[in-house]
């Protein structure tokens, strides 16, 4: 016979471990991230621009950025942490006005969902400091469909080494 007490008990300490293990999980609504500064931290950083884009997932009007006539070999990085993101030869002209590319670096990037604006969008960030970098869609070229639709100004461009051989 299973002694009611001790079953009531157990179900109990279940419970309460239930509960516990919920909060962590609320708690992760705010990702964490290898780099992390405060907002005025940030501010002395970068320019209110790179600011308005990278840490309040603004968006730059299409054609303004110097990136999308960068067409030297390279690597674009964040301009938050400076991790390298996207190399040249994935970048192409989408004809949006903003800096596109097919793929990112093996382990740049993050991406979550994003509803706002009342459109279901994917949003890409850096994966070290959480900066927002801009959006991905599959309507892009081969090989991969993809769209890495960037805001330039969330970038910084790093010209390739000369080749001395
Ligand atoms: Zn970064």
């Amino acid at each position: 016979m299973i002694d009611r007490r001790m079953l009531f008990s157990s179900v109990a300490i279940a419970v309460s471990y239930g509960v516990s293990w919920l909060r962590p999980i609320e708690a992760r609504a705010a990702e964490k991230f290898e780099i992390e500064k405060t907002p005025e931290e940030w501010r002395a950083q970068l320019t209110p621009m790179q600011y308005h884009i990278l840490r309040e997932e603004g968006t730059e009007r299409p054609f303004t950025s110097p990136l999308l006539k960068e067409h030297r070999k390279g690597t674009f990085a964040c301009a938050g942490c400076d991790l390298p993101l996207f190399a040249s030869d994935t970048k192409y002209d989408s004809g949006t006005g903003w800096p596109s590319f097919w793929q990112p670096l093996p382990n740049a990037v993050g991406e979550r969902k994003d509803s706002t604006l009342g459109m279901i969008r994917t949003e890409v960030h850096c994966r070290r400091c959480g900066g927002h970098l801009g959006h991905v869609f599959d309507d892009g070229p081969k090989p991969t469909g993809l769209r890495y639709c960037m805001d330039g100004y969330a970038l910084t461009f790093k010209p390739a080494a000369e080749n001395r051989s």
